[in-house]
C-alpha cells in the first residue's frame, strides 16, 4: 500500500513516520520547500521526542520520502491524507479551510485509480462532505472516496500517541474505504486498540467535542483553583481528591496559566461557531473562551501583586513552549504575558529548553534570550516559571536564590513545593496554594 501525506507539520510528519514504521511506503508533501530540503538532510522541523530516530530508520529503508511535488506523491497513491492547519479565521473564529479546500483541489487533478482521500486535519462538520464536492467537481472521472480520520496525538508524546492511541476514529461511507482503513491500522488492531466506525458527521465531531470537553476540564480547575487562593484550601489537593474519583480522572486537572496551543484554543472557537450556526450553541465552551482569555491576562496581575511596580525590573522567564516537551508556542500563555510585562517596562530575560528559535521569531529584541536556567536567571529581581520542564523541577531553591538579584518566584506551573520554597526565604506565588 502507497501512502501520501499532504502537510508535513506536527501532525503530517509524525504520522507519515509512523505508517512507514509500520511498513508501508510513504512519501510526505508539504508546500514548503525548505522544510522538504531539511527533511530530506535528515533534520527534523520539529522537536518531538523519538521522531528522528524512526526518521532516520524508515528514510534507510527507502519507506519515507519527502518532496514538494503533490501530483506526483498523490499519482499512484491508494491512500491521501490530509495534514494541513486549519487555524482560525481572522474576524470570525470559524476553522479556515482555505488550506484542506487547495489541497483537496490539488489532489483530486493526480487520482489515477481508486483511491482513499482521508482528513485528518481537525476539521468542522460537513467537511469530508465538500471536499468530496470540490474532487467530483474538479475531476468528474475521478474514482475515490473520502474518509474522516481525525489525530488525537499530543505534541511531545506525539510517537507513543500514534503508536499506541485510546481509540481510533473513522468516519466513512463504503466498505471498500472500511477494508482500506482497516488494512493501514492493522498493527494497532493487534494491540487491541478500540475503533470507532462512524458517519464523516460524527467522526468530525467526536474530535471536536474531545478537545473542547479537556479544555472546559482545565478551565474549571483553574477556577477552582482561584477559589482556593480565597478560601486557603490547597488546588493540588483538591485535584487529587477529585482525580481519583474514576468518574473524574486525574488528567487535566492541573491548574495553571490557561490553555494554550495549536489546537484548543482554536477547535474551541469553532465547535462554539459551528454550534451558533445550527442554532444549538455550546455555551458552557463559550464561557470556557472567556475566561481562558481572562486568565492569560490576570496572570499578569498575579506577578504584580507580588512585587508591586514592573518597570524597570529584571524578570526571568523560564519556559515559553505552550507545554514542556514542544517548542510549539503557538497561542502559549507565555506570549500574552511577555507581551504585557514588555508593555510594562518590565526587563525580560528567558530561557526555553526546546522554544528559543521560536520565540526569537515572536519576540526579536524585545527580550533577552539565554541557553540555560542558570544564565536566564542571573541578577533578577522575579522569577516566572511558564511551562513545566522537568529540568526546572530539578532547580534547587538556594541556588536560585544565590544568583537572583531579589528573591520573588512567580511558579503559575506549581513545580515547587511552596514550604521548601519559603524555608530558603523566597517569596513564593504558585496557583491555588496559599
Ligand atoms: P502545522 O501548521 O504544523 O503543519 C501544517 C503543514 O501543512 C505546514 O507544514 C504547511 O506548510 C503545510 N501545508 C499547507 N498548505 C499546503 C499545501 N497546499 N500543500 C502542501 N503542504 C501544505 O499543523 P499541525 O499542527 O500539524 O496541524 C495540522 C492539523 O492537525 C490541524 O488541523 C490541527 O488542528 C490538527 N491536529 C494538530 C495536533 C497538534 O498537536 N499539532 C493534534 C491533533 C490534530
Amino acid at each position: 500500500m502507497r501512502i501520501a501525506v499532504v502537510g508535513t507539520g506536527y501532525v503530517g510528519l509524525v504520522s507519515g513516520v509512523c505508517f512507514s514504521e509500520f511498513g508501508f511506503k510513504v512519501t510526505c508533501v508539504d508546500k514548503d520547500k525548505n522544510k522538504i530540503n531539511n527533511l530530506n538532510s535528515g533534520k527534523i522541523p520539529i522537536y518531538e521526542p523519538g521522531l528522528e530516530n524512526i526518521h532516520e530508520r524508515n528514510v534507510a529503508a527507502k519507506r519515507l520520502i519527502f518532496t514538494s511535488d503533490l501530483y506526483s506523491a498523490v499519482k499512484g497513491a491508494d491512500v491521501v491524507f490530509i495534514a494541513v492547519g486549519t487555524p482560525s479565521r481572522r474576524g470570525d473564529g470559524h476553522a479556515d479551510l482555505k488550506f484542506v479546500y487547495e489541497v483537496s483541489k490539488e489532489i483530486s487533478k493526480a487520482i489515477d485509480g481508486y483511491t482513499l482521500v482521508v482528513t485528518k486535519s481537525t476539521v468542522p462538520v460537513g467537511t469530508g462532505r465538500k471536499v468530496k464536492e470540490i474532487i467530483k467537481k474538479s475531476n468528474p472521472s475521478a474514482d475515490f472516496d473520502v474518509v474522516s480520520n481525525p489525530e488525537f496525538l499530543r505534541e511531545g508524546s506525539a510517537i507513543e500517541d500514534f503508536m499506541r492511541p485510546d481509540r481510533i476514529v473513522v468516519g466513512l461511507e463504503t466498505e471498500r474505504a472500511k477494508e482500506i482503513m482497516s488494512t493501514l491500522y492493522r498493527p494497532l488492531f493487534l494491540l487491541e486498540t478500540p475503533v470507532i466506525y462512524t458517519s464523516l458527521e460524527t467522526s468530525e465531531l467526536i474530535k471536536y467535542a474531545s478537545n473542547a470537553f479537556l479544555a472546559v476540564k482545565i478551565s474549571y480547575i483553574n477556577q477552582i483553583a482561584d477559589l482556593c487562593e480565597r478560601v486557603g484550601a490547597n488546588i493540588d489537593e483538591v485535584s487529587k481528591g477529585m482525580g481519583l474519583d474514576k468518574r473524574i480522572g486525574n488528567k487535566f486537572l492541573h491548574a495553571g496559566p490557561g490553555y494554550g496551543g495549536s489546537c484548543f484554543p482554536k477547535d474551541t472557537l469553532a465547535l462554539v461557531k459551528t454550534a451558533n450556526d445550527n442554532n444549538s450553541p455550546v455555551t458552557i465552551v463559550d464561557e470556557t473562551i472567556k475566561y481562558n482569555n481572562f486568565r492569560k491576562i490576570n496572570m499578569l496581575a498575579k506577578i504584580q501583586n507580588s512585587v508591586g511596580e514592573l518597570k524597570n525590573k529584571n524578570i526571568s522567564i523560564l519556559g515559553l513552549s505552550f507545554k514542556p516537551e514542544t517548542d510549539d508556542m503557538r497561542e502559549s500563555p507565555s506570549v500574552d504575558i511577555i507581551d504585557q510585562l514588555v508593555n510594562l517596562k518590565a526587563i525580560i530575560s528567558a530561557y526555553d529548553p526546546a522554544a528559543m528559535d521560536e520565540a526569537k521569531e515572536i519576540f526579536s529584541d524585545k527580550i533577552k534570550y539565554f541557553s540555560s536556567s542558570e544564565e536566564c536567571i542571573k541578577g533578577s529581581e522575579i522569577v516566572v516559571i511558564l511551562t513545566e520542564w522537568n529540568e526546572f523541577r530539578a532547580l534547587d531553591p538556594n541556588l536560585i536564590l544565590n544568583l537572583m538579584d531579589g528573591n520573588t518566584i512567580v511558579d503559575l506551573r506549581n513545580i515547587f513545593d511552596p514550604i521548601a520554597m519559603r524555608s530558603a526565604k523566597i517569596n513564593y506565588i504558585s496557583i491555588g496554594r496559599n
